[in-house]
């Protein structure tokens, strides 16, 4: 019997609530009182330990009340009209793709449901219209797999473990993005279930807005139940991983460095730099992933690597099947990923390996565990990528509106003691906040967070620039009006964590921005300072004007540099956890006026 989504809410708000049960037990019930019954699993079933235990960090491997397991997009739009009815609208459920993302609660929930995408896993070539249809819950090796047998591929996830609903939800950085931009710019076609549990398909003829919106929008609108890929003739790729040993990063970075600024000259050549710490073999060292994506060995766009003199490589022509195998990383560990763009700027390269290594050396005095890996990766994240973006109809990660050539760190460290969580997340966190607050200092800061790498406490789709971050929420209200993906699902990224800036302020006449105010600090070395600090309330903004001015004058740029870094992690937080703006403003101003006074009153005295 098939029942449509409306039916089935009706039959749902109609069962019995069974007595003492609690709202998730309730939920778990709900489903299983459906035709989806032989799909939901409990904590003690194989099923259920088998997709708990498939989570690539271990420490997100929560144990939700059930775990429901479709097969079909029929499947889940009766899942979501279910959970969307049962229990008043109180039950919370998960959405999990390949399950890679790296903090607890994105893709898994404690108390509730999670809609494991798993078994919807095939992907289809159709070679008439040069597309692949790819199901959710699918691996990219599986995938590049199937469309090996007729020689193409698409550009996705860089390790085959990787899901691709996540992936291509958050952007997707490909081998092939410098030549047809990221994996999201080459979808061509989305089937979604919206929170009412209608089937749609968002295209650029076809409900238009939600197709862009979910080029990098996230989780924010439905679950998407199959992307249709544009594919790319030819699979086979030369490329692998070369190591070094660690006396070699300046040359490292200096290549780097050039070839971020020269991929638009040979679009065809990817570059991941990686500088590793092995706790088990004390190791530590620099490896890069080089991928050529033509089967053409010693492309020149790499000679200032390959002269460099390695201890290992793996280089060859093999398809991106065998590739993606490679890049593989050690699934069963507890993780933590941040990461922040920077312009590309080769002081700012060397600090990323110059804070990678005392991250290692105070893990080495830290840890309680002996087995543990930190990496630290540079990858490019040239203009030339955007260019694409916009070729295609553009997405939203608003990366249009800068104009320099930037490139990515990623701060990725892994562990097996739970012992060590904060110790690792600290590392991570510190190593963070160092990096950036030094690319201020120098002038090759940019705000740019990339989704897929963020970590909870960051706010990548505040980053997306104000146009994009309104366009995603006025297509998440129209296509989702009772705000499910915002509440009833409250794992990921979601746009109601990104303040209203109009809603916060006294208005928009009242809201400004200070920019680029240059604080100079004459006759010394770290001479400018940038302010890009956000003003909700006029007279915060006068207040924080006077301070400005007063630091630029009187207070030694450390501290002026200590001051920003202060207000920007304050303000990121406010957004974050929506904390009242009128408070938080006036923290900031007492704190700020307190010590300039104090400084100048030194000042004053010791002269
Ligand atoms: C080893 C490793 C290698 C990686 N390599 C790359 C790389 O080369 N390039 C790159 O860009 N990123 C890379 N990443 C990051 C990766 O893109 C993200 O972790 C991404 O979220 C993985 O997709 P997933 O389906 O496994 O995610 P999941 O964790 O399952 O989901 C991510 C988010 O999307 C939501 N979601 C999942 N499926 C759906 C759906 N069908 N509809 C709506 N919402 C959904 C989830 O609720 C969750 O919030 C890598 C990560 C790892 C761990």
């Amino acid at each position: 019997m098939h029942l449509t989504p409306a039916v089935a809410a009706l039959c749902i708000s109609a069962l019995p609530k069974a007595a003492h049960a609690t709202t998730s037990e309730t939920c778990c019930s709900a489903l299983g009182a459906t035709a989806l019954k032989s799909q939901v699993v409990y904590p003690g079933s194989a099923g259920y330990k088998k997709s708990i235990d498939s989570y690539w960090a271990e420490n997100v491997q929560l144990e939700p009340t059930c775990i429901l397991q479709p097969r079909t997009a029929q499947d889940v739009s009766f899942a979501v009209s279910t959970l969307v009815a049962a229990d008043g609208g109180a039950c919370k459920f998960a959405i999990r793709g390949g399950g890679h993302t790296t903090w607890a609660g994105a893709n898994n929930i404690v108390d509730g449901v999670t809609i494991d995408l798993s078994l919807m896993n095939t992907t289809t070539y159709d070679k008439k219209a040069g597309t692949a249809s790819i199901l959710p819950g699918s691996r990219w090796g599986g995938v590049y797999e199937t469309l090996a047998k007729d020689n193409v591929t698409v550009p996705g996830g860089r390790s085959g473990v990787v899901g691709v609903a996540g992936f291509l939800l958050g952007g997707g950085n490909t081998f092939h993005t410098a030549r047809v931009g990221f994996g999201c710019d080459n979808i061509v076609n989305y089937e979604v279930v919206l929170a009412n549990g209608t089937i749609i398909e968002a295209n650029k003829d076809s409900h238009a807005d939600l197709f862009k919106a979910l080029k990098g929008g996230s989780s924010n609108f439905g679950i998407v139940t199959k992307y249709d890929m544009r594919i790319i003739d030819g699979d086979k790729l030369w490329g692998g991983i070369v190591t070094y040993d660690n006396s070699t990063t300046l040359r490292h970075l200096e290549a780097g460095h050039k070839f971020i600024n020269n991929l638009e000259n040979d679009p065809y050549a990817s570059w991941i730099g990686m500088w590793g710490y092995i706790s088990v073999t004390d190791q530590n060292m620099v490896a890069n992933a080089l991928e050529y994506t033509s089967p053409v060995a010693y492309p020149a766009a790499f000679d200032d690597f390959i002269t460099i003199t390695n201890t290992s490589s793996s280089m060859r022509i093999a398809d991106i099947w065998n590739l993606t195998q490679e890049l593989g990383q050690a699934a069963g560990y507890r993780d933590v990923f941040l990461t922040a763009s920077f312009v590309n700027n080769l002081d700012m390269m060397k600090r990323t390996v110059d804070i990678h290594n005392r991250m290692i050396e105070e893990a080495k005095t830290g840890a309680k565990g002996d087995d543990y890996t930190m990496s630290t990766m540079i990858q490019p994240w040239p203009k030339l990528f955007t260019d694409h973006s916009t070729d295609l109809g553009g997405n939203m990660l608003g990366l249009d509106r800068f104009d320099e050539n930037l490139f990515q760190v990623l701060f990725d460290y892994s562990w097996k003691d739970e012992a060590d969580d904060a110790l690792f997340n600290q590392l991570a966190n510190s190593a963070l906040e160092e990096l950036t607050t030094y690319s201020k200092l120098i002038g090759a800061d940019n705000e740019f967070i990339y989704l897929n790498y963020a970590n909870n406490n960051q706010n990548p789709l505040s980053t997306y620039g104000p146009e994009n971050v309104e366009f995603i929420r006025t297509v998440a209200k129209k296509y989702d009006q009772t705000g499910v993906f915002q509440t009833q699902v409250p794992g990921g990224f979601k746009i109601s964590a990104v303040s209203n800036e109009q809603e916060d302020g006294e208005g928009s006449g009242n809201s400004r921005t200070f920019a680029g105010n240059d604080c100079r600090q004459m006759g010394t070395d770290i001479a400018v300072l940038k302010f890009d600090v956000e003003c909700h309330r006029k007279d915060a903004c006068d207040i924080l004007d006077v301070i400005f001015a007063a630091a630029a004058v009187s207070v030694p740029a450390l501290v002026v540099a200590k001051l920003s870094s202060l207000y920007h992690r304050i303000l990121e937080r406010q957004k974050a956890y929506n904390w009242d703006i009128h408070i938080i403003s006036a923290v900031i101003c007492g704190y700020s006026l307190a010590l300039v006074f104090a400084l100048i009153l030194r000042a004053i005295v010791s002269q």
